[in-house]
């Protein structure tokens, strides 16, 4: 005997809208992470249907015909990540069914979803209790040998305007395609790899050690190098605007042993106070923030390689 009456299609529908837009709210359009409470807290003509079990991995509310959401565990930096981040050649990303079979109830809810194109919420976590929501995404095919969903990751636009998936057709060409794998990659990879290493640094610039969460970005130290998963945190810096546009423009480079070196003609340039403290000042001088954690911090490898593409100009 079902507790709660099923809600209809439509109802689902307006539920997912108002939870995504609210969670669109809540995360600054999906670029900040939210700790496992305040995903409870949201609520739905004055009751709260949380958005994410914290117990299991994919999420049917009682009312529902269809999951909700499911969630990437945190995995820490030096395991080896599930295998939930596998991408597919057609650029999809992939979520494992949960253990027990094709049809045990978790399962049988996200298949549901799929078949009704509903759009789901990704809560993919980027440390102990902390999740990134990835909205919406649809469930677009399944793979029952390797028992896993195909997932797109797609844009808020989608959703307002039918909820349905549009498909791509066979008039892409290879070329789209790709874009659009790759642009659906992002949307679920820069997020939680912003996350990730905006923790590590606990929100400061590496170099000058800037706290201001606004004005900082995640920088990748080798770019494109892990186009198949989400780039570990040892692929990341912290960095202000200006640092990381001098860092990926080579008028600054860093060593592996986190000493900050600025291209020659830069340290015989004499200009205002940005030029002077911003970046000759920091020339010899180590990093100032670097992750607590050991096994965080960038690595001297990645580090080694990018510094030898800076010396090559410097
Ligand atoms: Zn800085």
């Amino acid at each position: 005997m079902a507790a709660f009456p099923r809600m209809t299609f439509e109802h689902e529908m307006k539920f997912r809208h108002a939870a995504m837009e609210w969670l669109a709210m809540r995360t600054n359009d999906g670029a900040e992470p939210m700790y496992y409470l305040d995903i409870e807290e949201f609520e739905y003509d004055g009751a709260k249907i949380p958005l994410r079990n914290r117990y299991k991995g994919i999420w049917k509310p009682a009312s529902f015909g269809a999951a909700l959401s499911f969630t990437t565990k945190f995995t820490k930096p030096g395991r080896e990540r599930p295998y939930e981040d596998a991408v597919g050649s057609d650029g999809l990303m992939r979520y494992k069914w949960r253990d027990g079979g094709p049809d045990i109830p978790d399962n049988r809810a996200l298949r549901a979803a799929m078949e009704a194109g509903l759009p789901l919420i990704w809560f993919y976590g980027v440390a102990e209790g902390v999740y990134q929501a990835v909205f919406p995404v649809f469930l677009v095919g399944e793979e029952a040998d390797e028992q896993q969903f195909m997932v797109e990751v797609a844009d808020m636009d989608r959703l307002s305007r039918d909820g349905q998936i549009f498909s791509e057709g066979p008039s892409l060409s290879v070329v789209e395609k790709r874009y659009a794998a790759r642009m659906a990659r992002q949307r679920l990879h820069q997020p939680v790899f912003r996350s990730m290493v905006m923790r590590a640094y606990d929100e400061h610039c590496a170099v000058c050690a800037l706290h201001h969460v606004e004005l900082l970005d995640a920088a990748h130290i080798l770019p494109d190098a892990h186009e198949d998963g989400i780039a570990a945190v040892t692929n990341g810096l912290s960095l202000c605007k200006i640092h990381h546009s001098a860092y990926d423009r080579k008028f600054m480079g860093i060593r592996p042993d986190y000493v900050v070196e600025i291209r020659t003609d830069l340290l015989n340039e004499v200009d205002g106070p940005m030029l002077r403290h911003g970046l000759q000042e920091r020339h010899g001088e180590r990093l100032l923030v670097l992750p607590q954690q050991r096994k965080e911090r960038p690595s001297s490898v990645l580090l080694e390689k990018a510094y030898l593409r800076f010396r090559e100009v410097a």
